[in-house]
């Protein structure tokens, strides 16, 4: 079988040229997992003035112990407006701005109280109880740095920092076109030799957990006018990556070359020495990228894996999260492998603080129902000699 292409080859053809997408602001509330284009700075110190960290008295570290006149009361957003002098406390709250003379909280479970005075028995040192302005961040600090994939903490700190919208990578939008005579939408009554189209639905989760966003194009028969006219909607609606699924086979490849040449691009069209999953498609159609992906179920999705998430990662921003395999040990003896790289569907477990990797018995790519089951791929190398349970070995997480 010579001309295979390896992995390694084929995912570095399918990100060639791909670049992160451009700017755009969106409400602060919605940057979870998306990609910051810019540094956030700070608009604001926080805490925006000294401030309280327990319930209790703001007073004079110098005058304690002692008895306390109470003259005022700070909370939470309503400071006190005067001073505290010698002999004098402040009702206080956690949060609330420490009135000006003061130097200590002592906490409300330390003293005793009688009417408008306080006994405080213990002593205090200065800036007991007190956070100072500026201790999570100051005015004008880099709190996130370009590039950072947001989360809801680091949303936190955006919206803390004072920014309502936030500049982040535009997320990639992908067209998905399943390709067969035979696929009826779920939930249809198939017809004799129908099956039902489960492919595309699968790439959609596969693309929003990518960050990206999915348009379905619906089912193309075999035909050529038919794959041209949803190939041409998918240009005009300006997506960034079309995903077609099946017409792999090399009559329908004849197919997607005609419909490619029509469009004026080229189609590559690569074996690839993996398993499952070997043929694969490319065009770049202006600015948008057409990845045709093998019609069998567990071959698409393997695929989606290994290049389609890839690359919406790249265009996200989020390049270098890329799918990092995994050290585990083999839970089953597995065989000799020839020259194409083999993706073995298998459960995790973790054993005696190992992470244990079980393939499954039966490996057919036809079988969607030990995909569903399966949580990783076992990475077989091309000509990998036979491995005994127990043998470490690499694996990829299916649901990263
Ligand atoms: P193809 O790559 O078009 O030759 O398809 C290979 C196999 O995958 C055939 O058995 C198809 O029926 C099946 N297949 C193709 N597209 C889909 C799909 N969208 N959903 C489920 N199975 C599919
Ligand atoms: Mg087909």
């Amino acid at each position: 079988m010579a001309g295979l292409l390896p992995v390694d080859e084929a995912l570095a053809r399918v990100l060639a040229g791909a670049q992160p997408l451009p700017e755009e602001w969106i409400a602060v509330g919605d940057c979870d997992g998306r990609v910051l284009t810019r540094d956030l700075v700070a608009g604001r110190s926080q805490p925006p003035d000294d401030v309280s960290s327990m319930d209790g008295y703001a007073v004079r570290a110098a005058d304690l112990p002692g008895s306390l006149r109470v003259i005022g009361e700070s909370a939470a957003g309503r400071g006190f407006a005067g001073s505290v002098s010698v002999g004098e406390a402040v009702r206080i709250f956690t949060g609330a701005p420490v009135p000006a003379g003061a130097d200590a909280v002592v906490m409300q479970e330390d003293v005793g109280r009688e009417g408008d005075r306080v006994v405080v028995t213990g002593g205090a040192r200065p800036g007991k109880f007190i956070r100072r302005r500026g201790l999570d961040f100051t005015e004008g600090l880099t709190g996130l740095s370009a590039g950072t994939l947001m989360n809801p903490r680091r949303l936190a700190l955006a919206a803390a920092m004072n920014h309502a919208t936030v500049p982040v990578h535009r997320r990639p939008r992908v067209a998905i076109l399943s390709t067969g005579d035979e696929l009826v939408e779920p939930g249809t009554a198939p017809g004799p030799g129908q099956i039902v189209s489960s492919n595309a639905l699968a790439l959609a989760a596969v693309v929003r957990r990518a960050g990206g966003e999915p348009t379905l194009l619906g089912i193309s028969p075999d035909r050529l006018d038919e794959t041209l006219a949803r190939v041409r909607l998918a240009r005009s609606q300006g997506h960034d990556v079309l995903v077609t699924s099946g017409g792999a086979s090399v009559g329908e490849y004849d197919l997607m070359q005609q419909v490619i040449a029509t469009e004026g691009a080229t189609l590559g069209f690569w074996k690839i020495a993996m398993r499952p999953g070997k043929p694969l498609m490319m065009a770049d159609l202006g600015p948008m990228r057409l990845l045709g992906l093998p019609g069998n179920p567990v071959a698409s999705f393997v695929c989606a894996i290994l290049f389609l998430r890839p690359l919406l990662l790249r265009l996200a921003g989020r390049g270098d999260s890329a799918d990092e395999a995994e050290e585990a040990v083999l839970g089953a003896d597995v065989p000799a492998n020839d020259l194409r790289a083999d993706h073995l569907r298998a459960t995790l477990a973790v054993r005696d603080g190992r992470l244990v990797a079980t393939p499954f018995p039966v490996q057919d790519s036809s079988m969607i129902r030990v995909l569903a089951e399966a949580e990783a791929l076992i990475l077989r190398p091309p000509h990998a000699p036979a491995a005994m349970a127990g043998s470490p070995c690499r694996i990829i997480r299916l649901d990263s």
